[in-house]
């Protein structure tokens, strides 16, 4: 089965058009600034691994990354000190409870469960290199820098809001400093990982930044690096099995490929090699995942059999299914 660029674009028009009256779902407040988010803002992006855009929606529209930059960041960590020393402080398994979760980190564990829950993405923070809050906040905006393919700015507001009102995420990163799995950097980790959290970025980005990730890390658009190859495969796997919050095993039932979501609306997703997927729309479910989102990647997932264990192979080939034309939209 092949499809043209056209009907791939109309296929993403009717999702928006089905989904874009959809009203379930509430949007984030436990900070105003996310509160004041339109619950009408919709967007689907989906750029592929040779580097064209198809949008539907206004993918313009800003909003902050939040937990999205977990994925970012824990390559940057793998980068920053290898594969061992990383999976030392911060594990690979799913909990199965919400993203905020602080009941796993006990004088037993000690060590976060997976780097997409709070606890795990404040420990991957905390090792990202540098002399100094400047240097280690601006390895850390290259690295984003290289993914959306250009400057990226931090949401003041969103950031000073976060960190006044983070008090779970200080608990949690004050018994992880106390079990040693963060050092003493910890205050200037913490505003770190508030500050990722409130990176400015709007659908497309995030769909370029996915892509990347199916392009084995290099950024289609760019075509500059922003992760090496080689930890593309642990990325994607605890996207896989924990992206989505207390979710994730019905995502990889239901979808069956890696994603990640944020409390602002947003949801990336990557089919390895072919694609790069992206929905913003803030409305979320009980589990913190955007309600729209959730639907448009359901659908676009069994109408391209993009499930990892779809037959034949899995991952149906969308990008040669799409053929060669090249251009936006
Ligand atoms: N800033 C949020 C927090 O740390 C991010 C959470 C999220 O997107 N799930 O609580």
């Amino acid at each position: 089965m092949g499809v043209s660029s056209q009907s791939f674009q109309a296929i993403l028009d009717d999702l928006y058009h089905k989904y874009k009256t959809l009203d379930d779902g509430k949007v984030a407040s436990y900070i105003p600034e996310l509160a004041k988010m339109n619950p009408n803002w919709f967007s689907i992006c989906v750029v592929t691994a040779d580097g064209r855009v198809f949008v539907a929606g206004d993918a313009e529209q800003l909003f902050t990354i939040q937990s999205i930059s977990k994925v970012f960041v824990y390559g940057l960590a793998l980068e920053d000190h290898g594969r061992e020393a990383v999976l030392s402080k911060v594990g690979v398994e799913p909990t199965g409870d919400p993203f905020n979760s602080i009941i796993r980190l006990d004088e037993y564990s000690k060590r976060p469960d997976n780097p997409m829950i709070n606890a795990g993405a404040i420990a991957t923070t905390s090792l990202i290199k540098g002399n100094g809050a400047t240097e280690r906040l601006n390895r850390m905006l290259d690295m984003f820098r290289r993914y959306v393919g250009h400057d990226v700015y931090i949401d003041m507001s969103v950031f000073v809001s976060e960190r006044s009102s983070g008090h779970r995420n200080r608990a949690m990163a004050s018994l992880m400093r106390h079990f040693g799995m963060i050092d003493d950097r910890m205050d200037e980790s913490l505003d770190l990982y508030f500050q990722q959290c409130s990176m400015m970025v709007n659908c497309r980005d995030l769909a370029v930044m996915a892509a990347t990730l199916a392009n084995r890390g290099i950024n289609p658009i760019t075509g500059d690096r922003a992760v090496p190859t080689r930890y593309i495969r642990d990325i994607l796997s605890v996207m896989y099995t924990c992206g989505m919050y207390n979710f994730a095993g019905q995502w990889a039932y239901t979808v069956g490929i890696p994603a990640k979501s944020g409390v602002s609306g947003g949801i990336i997703a990557i089919v390895p090699r072919q694609v790069g997927i992206a929905v913003f729309s803030p409305p979320l479910d009980t589990h913190g995942n955007s309600v729209r989102g959730i639907k448009v990647c359901e659908e676009l997932s069994r109408q391209f059999e993009l499930h990892m264990f779809d037959p034949p192979m899995g991952c149906s080939h969308l990008l040669e299914q799409l053929g060669a034309v090249r251009g936006e939209g």
